[in-house]
């Protein structure tokens, strides 16, 4: 997905840890392992970061755009044909109903306007479905940022719709033939670029990569899950038994799961995309995966036997990624979450059961979710919220 794969030889990579002022670790995991030409800005990025996350004026701009522009606060609806069904109380976090889609536009919200005090002349993002393409080009046109997206040309033929958004939202979609020509590709392509332009806004799209973007983009997407634990003690009195999120990355579920890590009698779960939840043909990187270095953190990682990285598999795009968070890897370490492999047969069953029990098309990624609710708390009589990250509009013509 991201900050990465430094496939040049002559570039050295080493840990900077102990550049770092502040804390970049969840337990062993985390830290920003890179080459030597990014060390000055990252030190930079982090060093804004943590001024503008403590900045009451960058807070309130981010907190007004969060509402009058991506819609926010998102609703806690009670799926009342869905609980029925299920035999719990379902509650669904209304992230598809934010602008653009998804929950990724809190994340790329926050860090153009961390570019934008920062004086960045231009914003740089890959993407594989074009999804955060979508969310990075839509920030930058509003912070008047000139922007960059690159892409697999593969992908970018099989999401011609949303190289034409970016394209008019007034980015440049930049398109690679190496590889295969999708998201790991676009990665190299992006990581380069941004190793010969180190001056460039990086702008990642999930809660990984090397520190400090896992801490920005918790932040950023913690507004969900303090939105949610406010909307929950209003409506039901009391905080629910579970909370429950897709994790591809691992952004939407952290920003639901923040705001109840303290609550102990809250269960945490993620669900990650099985695939066919064999070895070799899954994206569910806690439940196969080992701890190691991967694209700048430290984390767990799916790997062949020789522990080199793999590519994974799983039917939603968004959630189909060999490395993962390392806030989550220290979450399951520390028994605080569960993760669990959530089958692409499981997660279409779940797109099509809430589609006609509620009206409401989730994303093949948010189906993950609603399945592992559907699977976890059949007949329990539990109180949950399960987050909804995304709309499913982008996945109607797939045949499933
Ligand atoms: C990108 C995406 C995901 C997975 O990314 P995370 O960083 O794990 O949240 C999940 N759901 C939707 C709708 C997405 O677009």
């Amino acid at each position: 997905m991201n900050i990465s794969t430094v496939n040049s030889n002559d570039i050295k990579v080493r840990p900077i840890d102990n550049m770092l002022k502040y804390n970049g670790r969840y337990g062993e995991y985390g830290g920003a392992y890179i080459p030597d030409v990014l060390a000055v800005p990252l030190q930079k990025l982090s060093e804004a970061f943590d001024y503008f996350s403590r900045d009451p004026e960058f807070r309130a701009e981010f907190s007004n755009i969060l509402r009058d522009y991506a819609g926010r606060p998102s609703p806690l609806y009670f799926a009342q044909k869905l609980s029925k069904h299920i035999g719990s109380t379902l509650y669904l976090k209304r992230e598809d109903l934010n602008h653009t889609g998804s929950h990724k536009i809190n994340n790329t919200l926050g860090q153009a306007l961390i570019a934008k005090r920062m004086g960045a002349k231009e914003i740089v993002a890959e993407t594989g479905a074009g999804q955060h393409g979508v969310a990075t080009a839509t920030a930058a046109a509003l912070m008047g940022i000139p922007c960059k997206i690159f892409m697999g040309a593969v992908d970018a033929r099989r999401q011609a719709l949303n190289v034409k958004r970016i394209q008019l939202l007034g980015a440049e979609v930049i398109t690679t033939t190496r590889g295969t020509a999708t998201l790991k590709d676009a990665v190299d392509e992006a990581l380069n670029y941004y190793i010969s332009h180190p001056d460039v806004f990086y702008l990642l799209g999930s809660q990984v990569g090397p520190d400090p973007y896992p801490r920005m983009v918790g932040f950023f997407q913690s507004v969900i899950g303090q939105e949610a634990r406010a909307q929950i003690l209003m409506k039901e009195g009391r905080l629910p038994d579970a909370v429950i999120a897709a994790v591809g990355g691992g952004s939407n579920a952290i920003g639901l799961f923040s705001g109840f890590l303290e609550d102990h009698e809250v269960k945490i779960y993620g669900a990650e995309g099985g695939g066919d939840a064999l070895p070799g043909k899954t994206a569910a990187t806690l439940t196969f995966g080992k701890p190691m270095i991967f694209q700048g953190t430290y984390s767990y990682c799916l790997t062949n036997d020789e522990g080199q990285p793999v590519e994974s598999h799983s039917v939603a795009a968004g959630l189909d990624y060999p490395g993962v968070s390392p806030q989550h890897a220290f979450l399951k370490d520390s028994k605080r979450a569960q993760y669990f492999a959530v089958t692409d047969k499981e997660a279409i069953e779940a797109f099509h059961l809430l589609s006609q029990l509620e009206g409401i098309i989730p994303a093949i990624e948010s189906s993950h979710a609603v399945a592992l609710a559907i699977r976890l708390l059949r007949n329990q009589n539990l109180l949950a919220i399960v987050n909804l990250s995304g709309r499913g509009d982008k996945d109607v013509d797939r045949d499933f």
